[in-house]
């Protein structure tokens, strides 16, 4: 991208993604807003955590840049696959960030607050397959005070292979993959709602497309290429932790 969105704490980072409209959406705004992410940045690079670049979490895997976590809301929240109510899983949930933003954005304020029941809200179900980093995770998610979506569930982060998807809580309005891969795998295509959206990055080392991939009312898919990205590769344990 040819600029950067840089912040010296949250709101600024929101903010100056607000001014290169890389953010359009008020509840795209609003959910980054209430999801801190110095809460999900390693304590040693918690002075970056509002520059518009990736950090590393370790074990070869990194926090996304801001400009791709809100440009990746965005497309969830154009196909209405981010509403309230809605289902959501996100595979390679890393730092947890991604993840506690769409929770956010399918669960009420009232709910959050402790002030209404559950009904009505939706589920987001983060999938990482490094178990230190879904305890990493899970920490995060406590710090920025987000323990009753976990509590109740209504945000869960597990340890598995996401090419599996998560079939319990299928079919989902919206599908995120934070990794790149050379093809998109069929279990996360069948777990995709009627109406729901998949973002996913395809391709290798050599290059990477974001796609955007809509399930029709006809159960067919419509694919189209978003932008070319940087992805770490959706892979095995061993494969991740033997990179480069
Ligand atoms: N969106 C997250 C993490 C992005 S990095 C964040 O911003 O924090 C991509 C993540 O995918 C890494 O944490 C990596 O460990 C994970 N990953 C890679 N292959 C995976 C697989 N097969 N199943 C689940 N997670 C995987």
């Amino acid at each position: 991208m040819a600029w950067r969105s840089h912040g010296v704490d949250n709101d600024s980072l929101v903010r100056a993604l607000e001014k290169n409209a890389i953010i359009k959406s008020p509840r795209v705004a609003n959910a980054m807003r209430a999801v801190d992410r110095g809460n999900y940045a390693r304590h040693k690079e918690k002075e970056e955590a509002y520059y518009d670049h990736p950090l590393p979490i370790g074990y070869h895997a990194t926090i996304s840049a801001p400009h791709m976590h809100a440009a990746c809301l965005e497309l969830f929240e154009q196909a209405d696959a981010t509403r309230r109510g809605a289902k959501v899983l996100d595979v390679g949930s890393g730092s947890g960030y991604l993840a506690a933003c769409f929770a956010e954005l399918v669960t009420s304020e009232a709910f959050r607050n402790g002030e209404k029941d559950e009904t009505g809200e939706g589920i987001v179900v983060g999938i990482e397959h490094i178990e230190e980093l879904v305890v990493d995770s899970l920490k995060n998610v406590e710090r920025d005070g987000k323990g009753r979506l976990l509590e109740t569930k209504r945000l869960m982060l597990f340890a598995g292979d996401g090419r599996n998807g998560y079939k319990p809580e299928a079919p989902y309005d919206a599908i995120h993959v934070g990794a790149s891969t050379p093809s998109v795998p069929d279990a996360l295509l069948e777990q995709l709602a009627v109406g729901g959206r998949l973002v996913i990055p395809v391709g290798d080392s050599s290059g990477q497309a974001l796609k955007v991939i809509d399930r029709l009312e006809d159960g067919t898919f419509k694919r189209r290429t978003e932008m070319g990205v940087i992805y770490v590769p959706l892979t095995d344990r061993a494969s991740q932790l033997s990179l480069f």
